[in-house]
């Protein structure tokens, strides 16, 4: 069973009392936007086989949104973070390297 940390309210959580969002750190299109960059924005997801960030409600605690940052492959956690952060916080990105020789920080499409 997946079990992830709220950021905000500190209690570990299984994923009973959790609401998946999908990837995190999408870059958002809207009205007015280019056609290929809002098709994009709608249906293109990495769904990596390995690190992967993903955004996840509190929904049966404080009701929060937060980003975990999690391994697909393994279901390892390397850490959660507020939803806030346009990037993980430079200690998830450490442990992920620990973990993961050569991998790196990328900006998202
Ligand atoms: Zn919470």
């Amino acid at each position: 069973m997946l079990l992830l940390r709220c950021p905000y309210c500190g209690v570990d959580c299984d994923e009973t009392e959790l609401s998946p969002g999908g990837e995190a750190h999408l870059k958002r299109f809207g009205p007015g936007s280019e056609d290929a960059d809002f098709e994009g924005y709608l249906f293109q997801r990495e769904n990596p086989k390995g690190v992967h960030f993903e955004r996840w409600r509190h929904a049966n605690g404080c009701g929060k949104w937060f980003h975990a940052a999690r391994c697909t492959v393994t279901l390892e956690v390397f850490g959660t973070y507020s939803a806030q952060l346009t990037e993980p916080p430079q200690d998830i990105k450490d442990a992920i390297t620990a973990k993961r020789p050569g991998w790196h920080w990328r900006e998202f499409a």
